[in-house]
């Protein structure tokens, strides 16, 4: 089966081929179809935005696709910066800026109340019109202060549970193993075996 992966993130793409390693599976990327549109997420959902790329790659490569949209949920914020997590602090803003709003939103939140969860959904789309999604989270919670320089995005600040070390403290096989990206993308591996990805 040949599979288009609708990102240009480089990190995803290599944790996707590694954990879909050993399936009869020929990943491409959006980058091996000129033209192929930029779809912007406008959507108020995960899965709304992760279905939106997804679709639009398949109806542009006539091959199957698959699409992500991810993010962090904190509690005491509602659910914030929820699918706004890659522009928290402005449209163009850096890892650091929305990491640093983040804390400053944070600082009179008591230790107890620092829950968040980070959030990732997988679509799968045929050129036939036909999708599928897969979701996987992990719980955790907001630190005060970024430790760790591995991983990206809020990696340094937060905990997951159970560990009392940071996303970024950990080697990236680690993260993998408990991440939402990582569950989620082994819920589509169950899939494609399940359903023979040939
Ligand atoms: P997107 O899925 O590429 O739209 O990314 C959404 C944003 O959520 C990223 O820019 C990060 O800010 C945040 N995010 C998603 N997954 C992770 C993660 O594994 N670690 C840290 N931040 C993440």
């Amino acid at each position: 089966m040949e599979i288009v992966v609708a990102t240009r993130n480089r990190k995803k793409l290599e944790e996707i081929r590694r954990i879909l390693e050993g399936l009869p599976v020929k990943l491409f990327t959006v980058e091996d179809f000129p033209g192929c549109p930029e779809v912007e997420e406008s959507e108020d959902t995960f899965e709304g935005n992760a279905l939106k790329k997804a679709q639009a790659v398949a109806a542009f490569t006539g091959r199957t696709a698959i699409a992500d949209d991810s993010g962090l949920e904190v509690y005491a914020l509602n659910g914030a910066p929820g699918v706004y997590s890659a522009r928290y602090a402005g449209e163009k803003a850096s890892d650091r800026e929305n990491l640093e709003k983040l804390l400053r939103e944070m600082s009179s939140v008591p230790d107890d109340q620092r829950g968040a969860r980070f959030v990732c959904v997988i679509a799968l789309a045929f050129p036939d019109g036909t999708v599928k999604t897969f979701h996987g989270h992990v719980e955790g919670r907001i630190g005060r202060t970024p430790l760790g320089s591995s991983g990206f995005g809020y990696d340094p600040v937060f905990y997951p549970e159970g560990h009392e070390r940071t996303f970024a403290q950990m080697s990236s096989e680690e993260k993998d193993s408990m991440s939402h990206r990582g569950r989620a993308i082994e819920k589509l591996r169950e899939y494609l075996i399940r359903h023979g990805s040939t």
